[in-house]
């Protein structure tokens, strides 16, 4: 038996080989694809909306303290000391808190928690591509709904989708748009189910680090909200994922069940501790670094007669004819930006993450280069 079919066969006390149903039989996964945008390293990575000045300094301290702790016992179950250290930083109790391996796992447990398979999660197009992944994971019905042509939330015909589970995304990834308050509002009252709000960039609304951005405290006291945050992106630990939201204490529990113990690792947890108790200056400064670098490679774009989206976060979203050519392109130049094919309301375009400006400089160099070889066809 090769290795190849290892995985369809088994084999019987008697060792003869006999096929049984296929082990990915399951028909709701048969048509789930592995997440695998081209992530080839590349000289410069501007891609994934991390935080491109580094890990913050007491994080980084924290790490090697916890590194040479022993790691052969489990870790806390539910992350009790990183869980308080949230509930300080977003001003709740700490049974309003829940953490997990990345916003991405908290994401995943969220649908499993509050959807039985078969019913539906509505959610933004275009943004976090994500999610109607993790729908079908769970068994559950992706419903696209179209974002206004303006990038708006079109309240009313998310709720139309009578969806179990409403995903919003604000600042929306990937098209920078901070939603209006009063539409996401609109959906928290009239929801027939839970809200997911996911607020993975808070930290950049505004004039950087505003405690008030979003719904993350409000969260708390209402009944049917979840808002959901990363520390990978404005508080540099993408590598250790941690996630977390906030929610009704009741809200948050359901969570907590569905996610499971043990998700939060014992390096992850001391770090991210570290961070949020030691390290807020350095991200409050760096947030403003990435706001100061954004409107500049803002005006690099239109001066290449580019029209970026408004964004309030570490990214801006481009328009380009034929984004997966031009990335290419870039990527041959040294340059790794995140293209994307004919997304609603605005075709091709290119997703750049804001860093120091040195890196800009040579993103907007190879955009440039890889528009002009373009066109020469
Ligand atoms: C990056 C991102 C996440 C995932 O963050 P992790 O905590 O690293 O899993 C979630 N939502 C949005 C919108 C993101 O852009």
């Amino acid at each position: 038996m090769s290795a190849d079919t290892i995985d369809t066969q088994t084999v019987d006390a008697a060792g003869s080989a006999s096929r049984l149903p296929s082990p990915t039989s399951r028909t709701s996964y048969s048509a789930i694809e592995l997440y695998a945008p081209n992530r080839a390293p590349c000289r410069i990575d501007l891609s994934d909306n991390t935080n491109l000045w580094g890990v913050p300094p007491n994080a980084l301290a924290g790490l090697h303290a916890a590194a040479t702790a022993s790691v052969t016992r489990y870790p806390a179950l539910y992350a009790g000391a990183l869980k308080r250290a949230l509930a300080a930083y977003a001003g709740v109790g700490e049974q309003h808190v829940v953490t997990g391996c990345g916003s991405d796992d908290v994401l995943d447990s969220a649908m499993r928690a509050f959807a039985e398979p078969g019913e539906r999660v509505a959610c933004p197009t275009p943004s976090f591509a994500m999610i109607p992944i993790f729908a079908r994971m769970n068994g559950l019905v992706p419903v696209e709904v179209p974002l206004r042509p303006d990038f708006g939330l079109d309240a009313d015909a998310m709720l139309q989708t009578d969806a179990r589970v409403i995903y919003v995304c604000s600042p929306n990834n990937p098209t920078g748009t901070l939603l209006e308050r009063a539409a996401v509002e609109r959906v928290i009252e009239r929801a027939p189910g839970v809200v997911i709000v996911d607020e993975a960039y808070a930290e950049f609304v505004g004039g950087g680090m505003d405690g008030d951005a979003g719904f993350l405290r409000e969260a708390a006291g209402l009944p049917n909200v979840l808002v959901v945050r990363t520390m990978s992106k404005a508080f540099g630990l993408a590598g250790l994922r941690i996630g977390y939201a906030t929610g009704s204490a009741a809200v948050v529990a359901e969570v907590e069940k569905s996610r499971g113990p043990y998700k939060v690792n014992a390096l992850a947890e001391q770090a991210a501790v570290a961070a949020l108790t030691t390290d807020r200056a350095w991200v409050a400064d760096r947030v403003r670094d990435a706001l100061a670098s954004r409107e500049r490679l803002a005006g690099a774009l239109r001066a290449l007669g580019l029209t970026p989206l408004p964004s309030a976060a570490n990214f801006l979203l481009v328009p380009v004819p034929d984004a997966e050519a031009i990335g290419r392109a870039m990527r041959e130049r040294g340059v790794a930006v995140r293209p994307f094919v004919g997304l609603p309301h605005v075709g091709d375009a290119l997703r750049i993450s804001v860093g120091p400006w040195e890196m800009l400089e040579e993103c907007i160099a190879a955009l440039r280069e890889a528009l002009d070889t373009g066109t020469r066809h």
